[in-house]
């Protein structure tokens, strides 16, 4: 009788451990170690009154980072056209060395990258895989509001050249500077504005796993990609013994399957099915086909991709990841891949380390205020402004009344001496 309850506990426990093992594995909704989530059931620690050892999802700001571990946040999965619950693509990358990463900045992600709270000293670094909005519309929110959130350092940002200048980054950048002209303008002398400044470095498209960034142990190299014109890249970092690779938009292609073989994360773009974008997005069949095979990645393409390449993560993003079309994408993937896998949405966070992926959602404080700067923030210097013309001065109410006592509470609560300026 004993012999045989051991036998049903051991098949029991058999059939918990292929189960976790499938989970965690095979869909990688958690890359939970088998092992330890079995021996963790093992030890019973149900309380009334404590607090749970574990909480399954990402607090921002309340984890640190251990010196091994690589964290990748998505703040942005979802496609060009604007929408509540995803962004356009973005994903950050934070290295337990302290260097983070972004890589794109779609539309609507500078939200997401807030929600991380996160001093934007340390959101410096912008790679742009290409110039489409949906993976740089966000990029003047995290230059200039980033410097009302206390960024004081330049923002360093790498992309690539086009098939004519007028197509790079080092142009659109320069223009972006231009767009922005009234705006940047107007903070002068008014805050302090060492943020504005943008570092730009553009390289060749063409380069072939040539490195665009090293420092403190981190190397970034970028790879050609195939979408919609010449110019496109994708990129791979590497960072003590992890590596990460993203390909921004890309057709399946010869560099990508040769230099993201075999790395931890392997962030891959896996359009809408063409299905879908007749159904859910309203084009027609022919467009549908054209984009979601040929300028963009299927699923079932992406799946082929992974199986080849055998990330020991792959991740899909750029879709609208909604409980109607999540069955109908993943079983396209599935056709073609049976590996590890995330079907990416907003928020959706990996830690990395070598023995280890653990996949959370992060829940996120919708009350978000800006971190401190990382070193003094200076007073404004109101002898750089440009100021006004006697025509718009003419019209000011200036209420001396109502503004000496808002200066007088000011000056009391912090112990400056500010006087109200004249003009
Ligand atoms: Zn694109
Ligand atoms: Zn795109």
């Amino acid at each position: 009788m004993k012999v045989v309850r051991i036998l049903i506990v051991g098949t029991t426990v058999m059939a918990m451990f292929a189960l976790v093992y499938m989970w965690g594995n095979a869909d990688g909704r958690s890359g939970k170690n088998a092992m330890a989530v079995y021996a963790a059931m093992a030890e019973p620690t149900a309380s009334p009154v404590n607090a749970l050892d574990e909480l399954d999802v990402y607090y921002p700001g309340t984890e640190s980072l251990a010196p091994d571990e690589m964290r990748v946040v998505a703040c942005g999965t979802g496609m060009p056209n604007s929408r509540p619950k995803q962004a356009a693509a973005c994903f950050l990358v934070e290295l337990g060395n302290g260097d983070k990463f972004i890589f794109d900045i779609g539309s609507g992600s500078a939200e997401r990258l807030s929600a991380m709270k996160i001093p934007y000293d340390f959101l410096d670094k912008v790679f742009i895989g290409h110039l489409h909005s949906d993976h740089f519309g966000a990029l003047s929110d995290l230059w200039i509001g980033g410097v009302i959130g206390n960024r004081i350092k330049p923002l360093r940002v790498w992309g690539p050249s086009g098939h004519k200048p007028e197509f790079g980054t080092a142009y659109a950048m320069e223009h972006m500077e231009k767009v922005f002209t009234w705006d940047t303008g107007s903070r002068q002398g008014n805050v302090d504005i060492r943020g504005q400044v943008l570092d730009v470095t553009e390289f060749d498209y063409k380069g072939i796993n040539q490195v665009i960034y090293e420092e403190n142990g981190v190397t970034i190299r970028s790879i050609p990609a195939i979408h919609a014109l010449d110019g496109p890249v994708s990129f791979i970092l590497d960072w003590n013994g992890l590596k990460f690779a993203f390909s921004s938009d890309t057709f399946p292609n010869k560099w990508w399957m040769k230099y993201s073989a075999g790395a931890d994360i392997a962030i891959h773009e896996c359009f809408i099915t063409p299905r879908l974008l007749v159904e859910k997005q309203k084009w027609t069949p022919g467009a549908s086909l054209n984009v979601g095979t040929q300028v963009h990645t299927s699923p079932a393409q992406f799946g082929k991709v992974m199986s080849l390449t055998k990330p020991r993560m792959a991740v899909a993003y750029h879709f609208f990841n909604d409980f109607d079309t999540l069955p109908e994408q993943l079983e396209q993937v599935r056709l073609t891949y049976g590996g590890p896998l995330s079907m990416a949405t907003d928020y959706m966070v990996w830690n990395v380390t070598k023995d280890d992926i653990r996949v959370r959602m992060a829940v996120i404080d919708e009350d978000i205020w800006p971190q401190p700067a990382v070193g003094e923030k200076l007073p404004p210097d109101r002898s750089t402004r440009i100021g006004f013309s006697d025509f718009v001065l003419s019209g000011r109410e200036p209420f001396p009344e109502v503004v000496q006592k808002i200066y007088d509470d000011i000056n009391a609560d912090y112990g400056t001496n500010y006087e109200v300026p004249s003009d």
